[in-house]
């Protein structure tokens, strides 16, 4: 998953002010200039820090850099501006700073979505979907920590399959892109996990019972406890690294 660094290419960036840096060095991860498309590259940088809050990207640059034409870049940046990961700045797009209270809204909104996701699927889900939910489950328990950590990720996302309905699933896509950047540290401590299945499985049982207010309940629990994570880490980035 993390990507080698195996080039490193230079690239047009400015910093805050919009003073370009043309000289920055950047390394692009091994594979970048694949079939993954300019939106997976430049979401895949600023999630993973390698562009960080501060930088300005320019479509010029990236596409400098990548030695393709302008517009897919300017597209790609323009749909990270509607999922809120940069914004328009002088020369270019900033990549976004969210303060502690901006994350707690976009977790406020997540906890909303996924609960209303949980009980529709409640009322909705088909027995495919039921099966579907069972095997995550299933692998969960005793999979390694990254595997773990894609398989949560999987179980939420066949929650809101089988709650059916597009525009909670893909508003929930957002606010996750805008989050990823903040996860906590504390998630894939082994605690943590063995909570977090526990959960999973109270809001599959709920699910299956066909209960929806449950369901909604459950699944509010489980991700306020996941939003409390969250500020923990936070207010430790406040107090600076101990
Ligand atoms: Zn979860």
């Amino acid at each position: 998953m993390s990507t080698a660094v195996d080039t490193r290419r230079r690239v047009m960036t400015a910093d805050v002010r919009g003073r370009t840096m043309s000289g920055m060095t950047v390394s692009a991860g091994a594979g970048v200039a694949d079939d993954t498309g300019p939106y997976d590259l430049i979401r895949r940088r600023i999630l993973s820090g390698h562009w960080s809050a501060g930088n300005v990207l320019t479509s010029s640059g990236i596409a400098a850099e990548q030695g393709t034409s302008r517009s897919p870049i300017r597209d790609a940046l323009n749909r990270l501006e509607y999922e809120g990961l940069v914004e328009k700045a002088p020369g270019g797009f900033l990549v976004r700073v969210r303060s502690a209270e901006e994350i707690l809204e976009i977790c406020d909104a997540r906890i909303a979505l996924d609960s209303a996701a949980a009980t529709k699927a409640a009322r909705q889900a088909s027995e495919l979907d039921l099966a579907r939910l069972d095997h995550l489950l299933e692998q969960a328990d005793g999979a390694d920590v990254p595997a773990r950590l894609e398989i949560d990720r999987q179980f939420h996302h066949a929650v809101r399959t089988a709650g059916r309905n597009a525009t909670i699933s893909r508003l929930l896509d957002g606010l996750e892109t805008q989050l990823a950047a903040y996860d906590s540290t504390s998630t894939a401590e082994p605690e943590n996990l063995a909570i977090i299945l526990d959960e999973h499985r109270a809001i599959l049982a709920a699910i299956r019972d066909g209960d929806g207010e449950r369901a909604g309940s459950t699944m509010t629990a489980h991700q306020t406890r996941a939003r409390d994570l969250r500020i923990a880490t936070l207010a430790r980035r406040v107090d600076g690294p101990s």
